[in-house]
């Protein structure tokens, strides 16, 4: 049934149940369903009035607003299509993909975090016919139609009805650029409304249940196993703006949060916080810790400390994003060492990247995947596209794993981040799992360096925790102890921080070049 749904659809069907309950907070109003769905058809109107016709790309680039959520569904509702920006990105990836997705309408704020979204996305404007009109949200830059007067002042909420299909794109979602320049992901209903609807029902949620979203709704995971997935159940979304350890811990006690999706690094800033025993944390049942390598202490750390029987889950934009779970059911191992099996619906298989056959049981190789969520291609990118989905719809994904006779997926690492020193493979998250058992440690992040005599050397960098005490000498001499020597890291350097993607991510391209500099002397 999830498989012929649009995200209009589930909107309507918790509509239809709930109406006056309680759909999104976020920090400033309440709505409730009637007034989700009342608010959307404004916009839409709005949207009518100035041409957007289905098909048509509009950029949203705005924090965890609740203006977010009307703005997603009425997009839909008129069969355009939703390009998410993040909130971080500068001027040149701005422009980027406002040319390369041809937006029509954009709806922005005049600036996040001291980053002027407005002259950004003003100088598009003026220099582009594409790009027709812009639409703020709560901005003081009042010299373009505002999103508060077109609420206020219109009556209007008739729109022309478009039979949106299953099949339609419904976002065009931009992958990280972790690994390059980011990718547009052509999302359909389908892949979306089914993402959504089966990790709500791994999750085991209802409409009693209040999801805490604070990864940013321009990522895929903020946006559907976060928002999608709480209103295909009719629960309740708390959306915060931006991501402060004590601010979540004070939301999970004041709304009483039941479901709490993280990446592992809120996580950790979450359970080394000195206020964390202040707050009553007892509502927590569970939630996804996503997006990048979880280290297995800390689902434990979590269920001691918070309560919270998280689950962690693997995927990817491409896949809208989730193609693995741990669910309530498996044991503490599973759950704190791999990310669990294929979800209802995918198949997930491990192949030898060289001739495509598929592992045998613990074999390293690459991950590929089929199924309902799997992107229909990457926007004006078919060369890209052809590259990773075959013809019979399998998904490579780029990353390396194991999987054990369960079908439990293991993740090695990203085939790029591989590294090879002198013949040897290592795998970074190998190493990096060592050092995050060390008290003192906060991130860690293993990336090769150039050598001339090995081909390349691997290099640890590693941010302590406030206040706490260690050496690098003292670092080096404790991984000596837990791996072969070949993999032990031939530099160790203790940094203040490590560069992140606007997604939150640790950017190894940015760290490799950071350090390639720094170390010159080192290297050979
Ligand atoms: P780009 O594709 O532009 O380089 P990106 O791959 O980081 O960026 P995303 O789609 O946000 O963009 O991230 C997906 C990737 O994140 C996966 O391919 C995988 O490498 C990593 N990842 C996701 N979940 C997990 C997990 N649970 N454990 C380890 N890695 C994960
Ligand atoms: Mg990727």
């Amino acid at each position: 049934k999830q498989e012929n749904t649009t995200t209009i659809q589930l909107l309507h069907s918790a509509l239809n149940q709930f109406p006056e309950k309680e759909a999104v907070y976020d920090g400033t109003r309440r709505l409730s369903y009637r007034e989700l769905e009342e608010e959307s058809n404004l916009i839409a109107a709005e949207l009518n009035k100035m041409g957007v016709k289905r098909g048509d790309h509009i950029a949203v680039c705005l924090p965890n607003w609740y203006e977010f959520v009307v703005i997603l569904f009425a997009i839909a509702k008129i069969g355009a299509v939703i390009v998410p920006f993040n909130t971080r990105y500068h001027e040149s990836e701005i422009e980027y993909i406002l040319n390369h997705a041809k937006v029509k309408v954009a709806f922005f704020t005049d600036e996040v975090d001291g980053n002027k979204l407005w002259d950004s996305f003003n100088k598009v404007y003026q220099q582009h016919n594409y790009l027709k009109h812009l639409i703020t949200v709560r901005a003081n830059t009042r010299l373009s139609i505002a999103y508060e007067e077109v609420v206020k002042h219109s009556e209007y909420s008739e729109f022309e009805k478009v039979e949106v299909s299953p099949d339609d794109v419904a976002i065009i979602m931009y992958t990280s650029g972790t690994t390059g320049n980011p990718k547009g992901a052509m999302l359909t209903h389908r892949n979306v409304a089914f993402t959504g609807s089966v990790s709500a029902e791994v999750l085991k949620c209802t409409s009693a249940d209040v999801f805490l979203i604070q990864v940013p709704m321009f990522h895929i995971f903020g946006m559907v196993p976060g928002v999608l997935a709480a209103i295909a159940v009719g629960a309740k979304l708390v959306l915060t703006q931006e991501f402060k350890a004590e601010n979540a811990l004070k939301m999970v006690e004041q709304e009483k949060i039941t479901v709490h999706h993280a990446v592992p690094t809120m996580f950790i800033l979450e359970l080394n916080h000195p206020n964390l025993e202040k707050y009553d944390l007892t509502s927590l049942r569970t939630g996804i810790v996503a997006a990048a390598p979880v280290p297995s202490e800390i689902i434990r750390k979590i269920r001691e400390k918070m309560h919270c029987e998280v689950l962690s889950s693997y995927g990817m934009t491409e896949a809208s994003p989730c193609l693995t779970f741990c669910t309530f059911e498996d044991d503490d191992l599973t759950r704190a060492e791999t990310v669990g099996r294929a979800m209802p619906g995918v198949e997930v298989k491990i192949i030898n990247p060289e001739n495509g056959e598929e592992a045998g049981t613990g074999e390293v190789g690459e991950i590929v995947a089929r199924g309902p969520g799997i992107m229909k291609g990457y926007y004006e990118m078919s060369e890209k596209t052809r590259e990773v989905l075959s013809e019979d719809g399998w998904y490579r994904t780029g990353d390396l794993g194991t999987m054990d006779d369960k079908g439990n997926l293991q993740i090695v690492g990203r085939k790029n981040d591989l590294i090879i020193r002198g013949g040897f493979n290592i795998y970074p998250r190998e190493i990096e799992e060592h050092f995050y058992k060390l008290d003192e440690v906060q991130e860690v992040a293993i990336i090769g360096l150039p050598d001339t005599v090995l081909g390349e050397v691997a290099c640890a960098a590693v941010t302590l925790k406030k206040g706490a005490v260690l050496t690098e000498a003292k670092l080096k001499s404790y991984i000596k102890d837990k791996v072969a020597d070949f993999k032990v890291p031939d530099i160790v350097t203790i940094v203040e921080e490590l560069p992140m993607t606007a997604s939150g991510k640790i950017s190894k391209v940015q760290l490799q070049n950071k350090l390639k500099e720094k170390m010159a002397h080192r290297l050979r």
